[in-house]
C-alpha cells in the first residue's frame, strides 16, 4: 500500500496532485488579468501561475514558486471503500495534520472507533467490538497496533481527547492504520465476493460453502 509521493513543485512536469492525490502529469499556464474597471489591455501576471492535473482536471493556484491552492499533503487519501462519514473526519484530519498533529490524532482515533463500530455487531464497549471484527477477519496484529496507538487497550485515550504525546509521526500512523483496517475488512472480502461471482458454474447452495472455504482459506 504505501507508495512514493512527489510533493508539488514548481513548474513540475509530474508530481501527487494535490486534488486527487495520484501522481500525474501536470500542464502549465500563466493568468491573463484584465482590470474590471478601467478599459486597458490584458496584462500578464509575472507571480500568477496555475497548474492543470491530467488526471482528475483541477487547477491548482501558484503564487511565485509557492503553491497557495489547495494545501498539498503527502498524507494519502481515504481508501475508495471507506464509508462517508468516516471520510469526513479522516479528511478533517487531514487537513489540519501540518498545523495541529496532536488533533489529527485525536480526530482519527474518534474516526477508527466509529468505523471499528459500524462494522462490528455487538456495540457494547470496544473490546467486544474488536472480538467481534476478530471473527469477521481482523488481522490478530492490526489488532496489536491498535493498541500500541493507544486506540484500544490499558494505555486507550479517549476518543476525541488530545493526548499531548502525540506527534506527526503518531499521526501519520493512525492515517495509514485507518485505511488499513478498510482495506481489510470491507476491500478484499468485496474483492473475494466479486472473484466468487464471477465463476461460472457456482450457483445456489453449493456457491456459499465455497464462498465460507474461499475466505478460511484466504484469512490463514
Ligand atoms: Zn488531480
Amino acid at each position: 500500500m504505501e507508495e512514493e509521493y512527489t510533493f508539488p513543485f514548481f513548474q513540475g512536469d509530474g508530481f501527487n496532485c494535490p486534488f486527487c492525490g495520484v501522481f500525474a502529469h501536470q500542464d502549465w499556464y500563466d493568468v491573463s488579468l484584465e482590470n474590471a474597471n478601467m478599459n486597458k489591455e490584458n496584462d500578464f501576471s509575472n507571480d500568477l501561475s496555475l497548474s492543470y492535473c491530467d488526471k482528475c482536471r483541477n487547477y491548482s493556484i501558484w503564487i511565485k514558486d509557492k503553491i497557495v491552492f489547495p494545501q498539498p499533503s503527502e498524507i494519502p487519501l481515504p481508501l475508495k471503500d471507506m464509508p462517508e462519514d468516516v471520510v469526513q473526519i479522516y479528511t478533517e484530519a487531514r487537513d489540519i495534520f501540518h498545523s495541529s498533529p496532536r488533533s489529527a490524532a485525536a480526530l482519527l482515533r474518534y474516526a477508527i472507533h466509529m468505523l471499528m463500530y459500524n462494522l462490528g455487531e455487538k456495540q457494547e464497549n470496544i473490546n467486544d467490538v474488536i472480538l467481534d471484527l476478530r471473527n469477521k477477519g481482523l488481522d490478530v496484529k492490526i489488532q496489536k497496533a491498535l493498541d500500541s496507538v493507544k486506540v484500544t487497550g490499558d494505555e486507550a485515550i479517549n476518543p476525541g481527547q488530545i493526548d499531548p504525546k502525540d506527534d506527526e509521526d503518531m499521526a501519520q500512523v493512525l492515517f495509514n492504520l485507518l485505511n488499513l483496517i478498510v482495506d481489510s475488512l470491507i476491500t478484499q472480502p468485496k474483492r473475494v465476493d466479486e472473484i466468487l461471482d464471477s465463476l461460472p458454474d457456482k450457483k445456489g447452495s453449493k456457491k456459499k460453502d465455497d464462498e465460507f472455504l474461499f475466505r478460511a482459506k484466504i484469512r490463514e
